[in-house]
Order: structure tokens, then sequence, then C-alpha cells
């Protein structure tokens, strides 16, 4: 509206609110059915004397109650990567990728049309809240180097790809390669999203050995969790909600703790799809190496022809080649159909695992009661009541008996729900047991 028109309209808006009403009302009967005017046209159009001449009752407007129900598919599986230096300063290793290839991989996203989803949108999606894509990826960069501003993020802006990079405080603002306050800064302006990892870095379920007492530990471990967020809080004057776990190290108390902390999610280095059902404070990550491509592929194929890499042998396991050795059931992202399906892998490739140190985990029923034949090495769990999600992930931690160290297994599998409606359902559901029943025995 230009200035002679608000000036009219200022004019009449001293008269009563009936009066404006009359007015578009004239409006209409004087254009009839022309192209309409411009609404300070109308205004200046009618003579105010012939205004008080009709009669008319406003009505209220009437507007909907609820506003309109987001429709949101509880079917979509979204893989979180992880990444640790972005540099081609040294060779690449496991936790160093080289800047090429970092940005071949963010270009392969953009051609595979695998959208790229900030971490608050996967929250909003499980608070029901927003529509994410059928299969989607989160970018995350743990530690806090600098080649994170100032390699990785130029690549970033060009792709316009949200990320979460989780930084410990006391590395931050060190000597040489960590980033200072104002290039993190620099990142969140640019919609990185601050999150935490830790104060020190140190693993947070072995130091317990260096406590005397479980209060002195669990005060440390306020400080580690808790601590690392207020200061990262203080410092930059942004939220900061989410965790990750130093050398992806967790436990039941430790997920407490970070829940206490404040936090709205941690994720681990689990190599699995997140989904609907994935704990808030256990999602899973693929940490994306340097030196080979196995999370990569893991991480980037959908099934079918969606992603980027299919594999049909692909295990989705997260650590290394032994690993890829274990039978699992059902395999890895493979569809079955049974809605009551047990279970199971063989572990007989560790020697005697002690059945205290393993533990199931499965998505939407937290730790379950799984059995281990310590025997035969395998351990088995039924699901209890009938699957209703699409994707299942499963985690196995256990302690490798032959260095004491920690193993962790992951992978996720398919239901397809709609072959529960069909009359051969039962017939099906047998034949998958037998299949299951072979693989096992061989
Ligand atoms: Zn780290």
């Amino acid at each position: 509206m230009d200035f002679n028109g608000l000036r009219k309209l200022t004019k009449l808006k001293t008269k009563k609110y009936k009066n404006i009403v009359h007015v578009i009302l004239v409006c209409f009967s004087i254009c009839g059915c022309d192209r309409p005017k411009s609404s300070e046209e109308f205004i200046s159009d009618v003579p105010v004397e012939e205004i008080k001449k009709v009669e008319l009752v406003a009505k209220p407007i009437q507007l909907p109650e609820t506003p309109p129900k987001v429709i949101i598919d509880k079917s979509s599986r979204v893989t979180i990567l992880g990444y640790h230096q972005i540099s081609d300063r040294g060779s690449p290793s496991e936790m160093r990728i080289g800047v090429e290839k970092f940005r071949s991989q963010m270009q392969s996203l953009k051609d595979a049309g695998v959208k790229v989803i900030s971490h608050n949108d996967y929250l909003l999606w499980k608070e029901d809240k927003k529509p994410i894509p059928e299969n989607c990826v989160i970018i995350t960069i743990d530690d806090g180097y600098d080649d994170i501003f100032d390699n990785a993020l130029p690549i970033l802006k060009e792709f316009k790809y949200p990320f979460t990079f989780y930084l410990y405080t006391k590395f931050l603002g060190g000597s040489g390669r960590t980033l200072n306050e104002s290039e993190v800064k620099e990142l969140i302006l640019s919609g990185g999203e601050l999150a935490s990892h830790s104060t020190s870095h140190d693993f947070l379920i072995r130091a317990r050995k260096n406590f005397s007492d479980q209060n002195k530990y669990e005060e440390w471990l306020l400080r580690e969790i808790k601590g690392s967020k207020d200061s990262l809080e203080k410092i930059f004057g942004v939220k900061v909600n989410s965790f990750a776990y130093p050398y992806g190290e967790y436990s039941d108390l430790l997920v407490s703790k970070v829940q206490e902390a404040g936090y709205h999610s941690a994720v681990t280095v689990n190599g699995a799809k997140a989904n609907y059902a994935s704990p808030m404070y256990e999602l899973p990550r693929y940490i994306i190496h340097g030196n080979n491509d196995i999370n990569w592929k893991a991480g980037t194929s959908f099934g079918g022809n969606v992603g980027l890499s299919n594999q049909t042998n692909s295990s989705n396991v997260s650590t290394n080649e032994e690993v890829l050795k274990i039978k699992f059931w059902p395999r890895a992202e493979s569809e079955i159909i049974d809605r009551l399906p047990e279970i199971r892998a063989d572990l007989s490739e560790f020697n005697s695992i002690d059945s205290q140190k393993i533990t199931m985990k499965v998505s939407g029923f937290g730790v379950v009661p799984s059995d281990f034949d310590e025997d035969k090495g395998i351990i088995k769990w039924r699901v209890p009541r009938k699957l209703r999600v699409k994707s299942t992930s499963v985690f196995l931690s256990f302690v490798d008996p032959l260095d004491e160290t920690n193993k962790n297994i992951s992978w996720s599998f398919n239901l397809n729900l709609s072959a529960y409606y069909l009359p051969e359902y039962g017939e099906n559901v047998k034949k998958e047991r037998e299949l299951m029943e072979n693989i096992f025995s061989q």
C-alpha cells in the first residue's frame, strides 16, 4: 500500500469497524465481476457519505479449532554418519579422511538423492512434529579439530548440509590443531549444531577403576557429562542438547547420567540405521573411516535401488573383518515376514564368552533377557510381542575373552508388514523359521 492509500485508510479507521465492512461490500457491488482492483483503490473510489447507507451485520470468522495434523511416516530410516578429522595432513586412517574423499562422499549423497537432515529434524520426527524423507542422513563430526572449520565447513556450506559437531572441552582452544572459540562461533552461525563429547574424552566406563568408591566415580562422571554441557553453553550461549560417548563406550548408568544432565539424545558408534523406535540415548552411528569403505557402504545402503550401494551380503556391522563372518538371524538388511521372530547371533568365533558379560539390546525393547548358550556360542531371544515397525535394530555388546576388550556388534533387519494379512502367512512363517534352523545348523 502506498502512502496515500495508507493515509486514506487511517482516516477510515476512525469510523466504526462496521463501516469498513460496508466499504468492501460497496466496492464489490461497484466493480462487479471485473478484475478486482487493489484495496486502496476501492477505498478511494467510495464517497464516505455512501458508506452509511448499507446495513450489514459482521459475522465472526470461524477458525479451525486445531491446526491440520502433520502426517508422519514412521518407517523412515536414518543413517547417522560420524567423522573425526577431515584432513590431508597425514595419511588416511580410521579417524582421518582425505578432504577430496569427504567431498566426493557429500557429492554422492546428493547424486543419489539421499537428503541430509539436521539432528533436530530427527528429534522432531520422533515427536510426530515433522516428516522426514524415507531414507536420509545426519552428518556428525567429533572431537573438535580445526579442520572442521578449514576443510569441512566450506564443503558442507557448498552442499547446504546441516551438521552436528561434538566437542570435548579440554581440547577446545588448545594448541595448533584444535578449534578456537571464534571458529566454533562461526560454525554455529553457519548452521552447525554444537554438542558435547565430554570434558576429557576419557573412557567413561573403564575409568571406574581409578576411583576408590562409586560416589567419587559418579561425581567425576557428572563433571564429564554435565560439566562439559554447562561450560559449552556458558561460552557460546547456545543450548547443548546432544552427547557423544567417547570411544562409543556406554552403559545403563551412563545413559541415566546423560539423561539427568538434561541432554535430549546421545550417539554411540553402533553401526546401524536409526529409526522411529531407536532409544534416544543410544542412537546408532556409522563411524566413517578414511582408509576403508565398509561403514560408508553399510551406512549409505538402504536396500533396493535406494542409496549409494546395494550390497546384498552387506553385514550392517560396525567393527572389523572378523565380525563380518558372524551368522545373524534375521540377516542384516534382510526382509522377513515373521512378526514374532527369534533373534540370533552365532558368536562361536570368539572363544568362550562369559554369559555374564554379554548384552542384547533391541530397538523398541531396550535390554532384553536373551539366552546365551556358552557351549555353542549362540545368543538368542524371541520377540515377545508382535513387531509393529518396518525396521528393527539389534545391538550386542560383550567382552572378548581373548584380549578383554569390549566388542559392539549391531545390525538391522526389515519386516514386510503386509505379509501378515495374507492367508498363507502361517505357512510362510513356518518356512522362514526352518530356513533359520538350517542356517544355524551348518
Ligand atoms: Zn572422540
